[in-house]
């Protein structure tokens, strides 16, 4: 299974993301969390990032698509991989579907989960992360039962309103735009985002089955 996940800050990638590859068995690749790390790491890379990703602005197409090809041609990725946060441009799209014509690799579904902008915010500014698991909550709606978890859990620090609503603007004049491109290639999935993790979870399936 080759897909990408896409949808605004906040639909629910990593969380839909994580239970997907446990399903296929295909690693999860974020660009996002690439970028974490290498901030954490203090890479390069990392300090050129980060500067973007505290705004809410997107990384530059530069520094992204050859980080993302050259993770595709790791052994890992020769059955499938899920590409979760990439494409985020038309020329983040472009530059993906000409490395994979070029490899002679199909892609098999494109899935976009759709949520109103009006849920975005309160999801983004209630999001906490378990660093130990990545396992992803919100803080009213699906907070974790264990205090331990509780106490550990981080919140990113683009996960402010200032910073959600510059990404929200960023998704609509860079990202919505790559749905079209997808739709014409016969790959596009929409998937409805409201609800539970798990309702999602069963609506994406269904559309991929
Ligand atoms: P995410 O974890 O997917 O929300 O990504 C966090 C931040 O990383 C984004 O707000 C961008 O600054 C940066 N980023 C992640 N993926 C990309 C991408 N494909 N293109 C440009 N910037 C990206």
């Amino acid at each position: 299974m080759r897909m990408i996940l896409v949808g605004p800050p906040g639909a629910g990638k990593g969380t839909q993301a994580a239970r997907l590859v446990e399903t296929y068995a295909i690693p999860h690749i974020s660009t996002g969390d690439m970028f974490r790390a290498a901030v954490k790491a203090g890479t390069e890379l990392g300090k050129r990032a980060d500067e973007y990703m505290q705004q809410g602005a997107l990384v530059p197409d530069s520094l992204v698509i050859d980080m993302v090809l050259e993770r595709i041609q790791q052994p890992d990725c020769a059955s499938g991989f899920m590409l979760d946060g990439f494409p985020r441009t038309t020329p983040q799209a472009q530059a993906l579907d000409q490395a994979l014509s070029a490899a002679g690799i199909e892609l098999d579904a494109v899935v976009l989960i759709e949520v109103p902008d009006e849920l975005i915010e309160d999801r983004i500014i209630h999001r906490r992360q378990d660093p130990e698991t990545g396992a992803i909550y919100h803080l009213i709606n699906n907070p974790p039962t264990d205090e331990a978890v509780r106490a550990r859990l981080v919140h990113r620090k683009d996960d402010t309103a200032e910073a959600c609503r510059a990404r929200l603007e960023k998704y609509h004049a860079e990202t919505a735009p790559i749905v079209p491109f997808y739709g014409a290639k016969g790959l596009l999935k929409r998937v409805d985002g409201v609800g539970s993790p798990d309702d999602v979870e069963v609506r994406i399936k269904a559309a991929l089955a």
